[in-house]
This record gives structure tokens, C-alpha cells and sequence, in this order.
């Protein structure tokens, strides 16, 4: 991992404001105008001095005091002007990024999640996109302000007196030494404050997300001093950085002010010999302090730039991760008509997370279309892998897999996917409605159309039984319904996208037989149309299959129907006799 660098921050948010370039030339153009009046208040203070007080002209006090209100007016709407633009610009800005993130997030193949904490995940889309934002919408226009004050007063420094000028120049190495050496040792706290924050936030939104567990084993001290770990080392870092910054404020201070009494003391000298007129004087001290506030105020963008560089970095490590199943940028059409014919040649496939132990060992299954194939084999044997690759999650190491003859990896994904439907063993459940629940599947559906899916899937019944019917609310991940319910929302979902490939991952949880029997029957309609792939783990179902393939450790052991079978594969036997048994 590079270190974070400034120059790259800047250069990796760029697109983002890239809309925004009218009216950040505008905020420009108001930040110039503030910059100019404050610096013109110091001419002002030196006319109101020389020309009033040191001439005691009543008439010249009063006419360059209202001069002063008046540029102070015009202070107050450029500085309006740039802060509502800045603001608003930083705010876009972000929210651009932030959706950037999620898009290339949700095309990520599983294989990215397979080694990752969803919850850091979450703390690098909220944490660090509102840290950019901070430092865009606060820190950085500060900074420019600071910037333009610098120039400015360093001019009116130099009209003003040369020689009191060469000693604030002298002085301001002084004060950007500690900055720039300390502000090191900040990026680095920084970082790794940010690391340890993320850690805690994973932790703590996997342990809530598995509350029951949690729970159920009694674990809540556990989990809270694992989480209160996290924090101390998140703390103990952050002690550190924040000594440092506030050793370097501190040193900031006395610089700056050491430096204003020393003009202030030399200045003196002058106007009492005559040299300097008290007006230059004042006009000079002030913006002497302009100058090193200014300079100054860069103590702490340093940190604050070093604290965004680290989240951009972070976001860039997403953004800038390839999408391994990605289309290919001249896809093949899918064939017309399509008949849902496929072919698996040689396929072999290790996951990324074990290179080296392959799951699927040089497999070839040719199925016809609208044909029903069963898959049986021990747990792990290798039968959610074939669903993965064929719902091309991963690309097989090696082989291919067909369909009506072209290879799926020459097909749009998009394309390819919205061919099949998928009812897994525990299907997801959004937070919506049980009418969303079932629309996902076809966001075009209407709510006849939503009705008659779950008439198809036996869910009809149970819906209406609802307190809302279509409408009540499932809960997270679908927490106020059975599982033999979810499956049947699942499977109505899947016959809203009238696919031409249906994978079914049968429950294994024991059904009553009234849900067995709806689930079942579900299925045979939808069956009808589709080349049909389920995972197995009923009899009936696998009674109901043109073909069953038993596999054992990722390779085909023995194909046929259920009675042949029976007697030519010791295997299935074992299987029928432990595990198909069930449910029948
Ligand atoms: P079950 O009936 O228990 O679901 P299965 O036949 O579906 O088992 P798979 O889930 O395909 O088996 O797993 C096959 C092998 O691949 C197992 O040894 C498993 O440990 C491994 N495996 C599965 N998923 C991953 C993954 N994401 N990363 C690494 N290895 C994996």
C-alpha cells in the first residue's frame, strides 16, 4: 500500500468536481473578493490612524470609518457567496464519489467479498467519503482562503516596509519546519487511528447482524470487550496524533505571536525615530498577522488533508479493484429463439481464497433444454459451486460453460443473468414489502402480475393470511416469515423473470408436508419451462428428475435416473440411505 500523498488526493477526486468547474471559478472569483477586502481593511486602519487620529481630522476619522463599513459589507456577501457555493460543491462532490463506490461495489464479483468484512466495507462508504467531504467542504476552502491572505498580505507587507517584511520572511521557515516535519508523524496516526475505527465498526456490524447468535450463547460481554479492544487501540493511537497536533498548535502559537511582538517592538523603534508613520505601523502589524495566521492555519490542514488522503486511498483501493466478471466489450446476441441448452466442458476451478485446493476437477455435463438435473453429493462435494460458476460469479479456472452453444463468457451479463432465475436455500428478504419482495425479480411486473407469480408459487395464501397482505413488511433479511415462506416468495420472484434457467437450491430443513407439497407443486410449473438445476436433498425431487448427478469431491461419479442409480452407485445409495431420506 503507497503512502498517502496530497498531490494524489487532489488528483483522484478530480472527476468528481469535474461538473462543478463554473462554479468553482465563481467561488474563486468571491474568495479573491473577501481576501481583498480584509486586506484593504488594513489600508483603511492605516488611513483612519495616520489621517485621523495622528492628524486629529474629526471629519477624515468619520469619512474612512464608513469606507470601512462599507468594505466590510462587501467582505460579508463575497464571503456568503463563497461559502454557499464551496459547501454546496463539496456536498455534490461527494455524493458523487459515494455512488461511484457503491455502483463498482455491487459489480464486484463475490470472490472480492469472499476476503472482506462487509462492515469495514460500510465504514469506507460512510466514514471515509464524510471525512472527504469535511475536508472539502471546510478544510480545503479555509486553506485556499488562507492561501490568497498569504500572497495578499505578503504584498501589502512589502509596500508597506521592507525591512520589517525580511524579518516575518525570515520567521516563516520557522514556523513551516515543525509543520511540515510533524505533520508526518500525523499522516501516519492518522492512518492507522482510521484502520482501528474500521476494524471496531466491521466488528460491530457483524455482531449485530448476528445478534441471535450472539445472544443465544450468551456472548454479549464478549463481543463488547472484543469491540471496546478495537476502540482502546483506535484511542491509543488517536492519543498520540492528537498530542502531536496540539504540541505543533501550541508551537504554531508561540511563533507567531513571538513574531508579532517582535515587529511590533522593532516597528516601534522606527515610528519613534521618525522612520515609519504609526499608520504603516498598525496597517503592518495586521497584516503581519494575517500573513501568519495564515501560515499558521496550514498546521492543521496538513493532518486534515493526511486524515482525507488516507479515505480517498481506501476508496480508490475499491474503485480502482477490477470487476472480474465483467462483459465483454464486443458480447455475442443471445441465440433467438433460446432454448436454455447447456453445456459444461472440462471444467475445473479452485476458489481465489485456495488456488490450490480445486474445487471442480475437469467436469463435463451436457443438459438438454427443459431438462430437470438433479444434483446429490456429500457437503462440500461441489454442487453450490456449479450454481456459482453458472450464475458466472467466478470464471472457471479452466473449461467453459455453454449456452445453446456460445460460451457464457462471450455474453453480456446482464443479458445472460436476466435468462435465469435462482431460488436458493435461504433466500434473501429485503426490508420492503412482500409485493417488493416478489417484484425484484422483474421490477417491471405490475401488481396483477405480482399477485398471479404468487398464486403460481402457493404463496398466495399465506401472503393474503398477512396483517398487510402484499403490503406488510417483511422485516430485515425477512425475519417475520418461515423459511419455507421465504422459498415460496423466492420462487414467485423467480417466476416473474419467466426464465429459460431455473437453479434450485432445495431447503434442507424439514418442511410440514402441507409446504413441502406447495413448494413442490410451485416448482412443477415453473419446471415446465425452464432447463431445471436443483440441488437436491428430497427424495421426491430427485424421483421427479430426468437425470440425478452424484457427485463426489468435485467430479462426476455417476449419472443416470434414481433406479438406475440404485443399483449401480454405491455412493447414491449411501446418500438415498442418509440424507435423501429425509423429507419424503
Ligand atoms: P453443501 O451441500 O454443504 O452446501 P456443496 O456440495 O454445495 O456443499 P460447495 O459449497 O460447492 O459444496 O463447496 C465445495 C468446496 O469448496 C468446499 O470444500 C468448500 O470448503 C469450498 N468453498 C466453498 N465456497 C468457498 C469460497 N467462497 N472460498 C473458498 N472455498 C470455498
Amino acid at each position: 500500500m503507497t503512502k498517502p500523498k496530497t498531490a494524489s488526493l487532489f488528483k483522484a477526486v478530480s472527476p468528481y468536481l469535474a461538473p462543478y468547474k463554473g462554479r468553482m471559478i465563481l467561488a474563486l472569483l468571491a474568495m479573491v473578493v473577501a481576501a481583498a477586502t480584509v486586506l484593504a481593511v488594513g489600508q483603511g486602519m492605516r488611513l483612519v490612524v495616520d489621517q485621523g487620529f495622528a492628524a486629529h481630522n474629526q471629519e477624515l476619522l468619520s469619512q474612512w470609518s464608513w469606507l470601512l463599513f462599507v468594505i466590510i459589507l462587501v467582505m460579508a456577501g463575497a464571503s456568503f457567496t463563497r461559502s454557499n457555493l464551496l459547501s454546496n460543491i463539496g456536498e455534490g462532490m461527494v455524493r458523487r464519489l459515494r455512488e461511484a463506490v457503491y455502483a463498482h461495489l455491487l459489480r464486484l464479483s463475490p470472490a472480492y467479498y469472499d476476503v472482506r468484512q462487509t462492515g469495514s466495507l460500510l465504514s469506507g462508504l460512510t466514514a471515509d467519503t464524510t471525512l472527504i467531504q469535511t475536508v472539502f467542504t471546510g478544510v480545503l476552502p479555509v486553506a485556499l482562503r488562507n492561501f490568497i491572505m498569504l500572497v495578499g498580505g505578503l504584498f501589502m507587507l512589502f509596500l508597506t516596509s521592507t525591512k520589517l517584511s525580511l524579518y516575518v520572511l525570515a520567521g516563516v521557515p520557522l514556523i513551516l519546519l515543525p509543520i511540515i516535519t510533524l505533520g508526518r508523524k500525523l499522516r501516519l496516526y492518522s492512518r492507522q487511528v482510521q484502520d482501528h475505527l474500521a476494524e471496531a465498526s466491521a466488528h460491530l456490524s457483524e455482531s449485530l447482524q448476528a445478534v441471535r447468535t450472539v445472544q443465544a450463547f450468551g456472548r454479549e460481554a464478549f463481543e463488547q470487550q472484543q469491540f471496546a479492544r478495537n476502540n482502546q487501540k483506535a484511542l491509543l493511537v488517536a492519543a498520540k496524533r492528537n498530542r502531536i497536533r496540539a504540541f505543533l498548535a501550541a508551537m504554531v502559537i508561540s511563533l507567531v505571536f513571538g513574531g508579532v511582538t517582535f515587529v511590533l517592538w522593532v516597528g516601534g523603534m522606527d515610528v519613534l525615530s521618525g522612520t515609519m508613520s504609526p499608520g504603516d505601523l498598525a496597517g503592518f502589524v495586521f497584516y503581519a498577522v494575517i500573513v501568519a495566521s495564515s501560515v499558521g492555519g496550514m498546521a492543521d490542514l496538513q493532518g486534515d488533508l493526511a486524515k482525507a488522503s488516507g479515505a480517498m486511498e481506501r476508496l480508490l483501493d475499491i474503485l480502482n479493484t477490477p470487476a472480474l466478471i465483467a462483459s465483454p466489450a464486443h458480447p455475442t446476441p443471445l441465440p433467438e429463439p433460446l432454448t436454455g441448452a447447456l453445456s459444461l466442458k472440462n471444467l475445473s476451478f479452485a476458489y481465489p481464497m485456495a488456488p490450490d485446493a480445486p474445487t471442480l476437477h475437469d467436469f463435463s455435463l451436457d443438459i438438454a433444454a427443459r431438462e430437470t438435473v438433479a444434483f446429490v453429493g456429500r457437503s462440500g462435494a461441489g454442487k453450490s459451486t456449479i450454481f456459482s460458476l453458472l450464475q458466472r460469479f467466478y470464471n472457471p479456472s479452466s473449461g467453459q460453460i455453454t449456452l445453446d452453444g456460445v460460451p457464457i463468457q462471450q455474453l453480456a451479463v446482464g443479458a445472460y443473468r436476466g435468462v435465469l432465475a435462482t431460488v436458493s436455500q435461504e433466500p434473501f428478504i429485503f426490508a420492503g414489502s412482500v409485493a417488493d419482495n416478489i417484484r425484484y425479480g422483474n421490477l417491471a411486473a405490475d401488481d396483477a402480475a405480482v399477485i398471479a407469480a404468487a398464486k403460481a408459487a402457493y404463496a398466495d395464501a399465506f401472503i393474503t393470511a398477512l396483517p398487510e397482505g402484499y403490503n406488510t413488511s417483511l422485516g430485515e433479511k425477512g425475519v417475520r416469515i418461515s423459511v419455507g415462506q421465504k422459498q415460496r416468495i423466492a420462487i414467485a420472484r423467480a417466476f416473474l423473470r419467466h426464465p429459460t434457467i431455473l437453479l434450485l437450491d432445495e431447503v434442507t430443513s424439514s418442511l410440514d408436508s402441507l409446504s413441502e407439497q406447495h413448494i413442490q407443486q410451485a416448482l412443477d410449473h415453473l419446471r415446465q419451462t425452464c432447463t431445471t438445476l436443483i440441488i437436491a436433498h428430497r427424495l421426491s425431487t430427485v424421483q421427479q428428475a430426468d437425470r440425478i448427478v452424484v457427485l463426489d469431491s468435485g467430479r462426476i461419479s455417476a449419472i443416470g435416473t434414481h433406479q438406475e442409480l440404485l443399483s449401480i452407485s454405491s455412493l447414491y445409495q449411501e446418500l438415498c440411505a442418509l440424507q435423501l431420506g429425509k423429507g419424503t
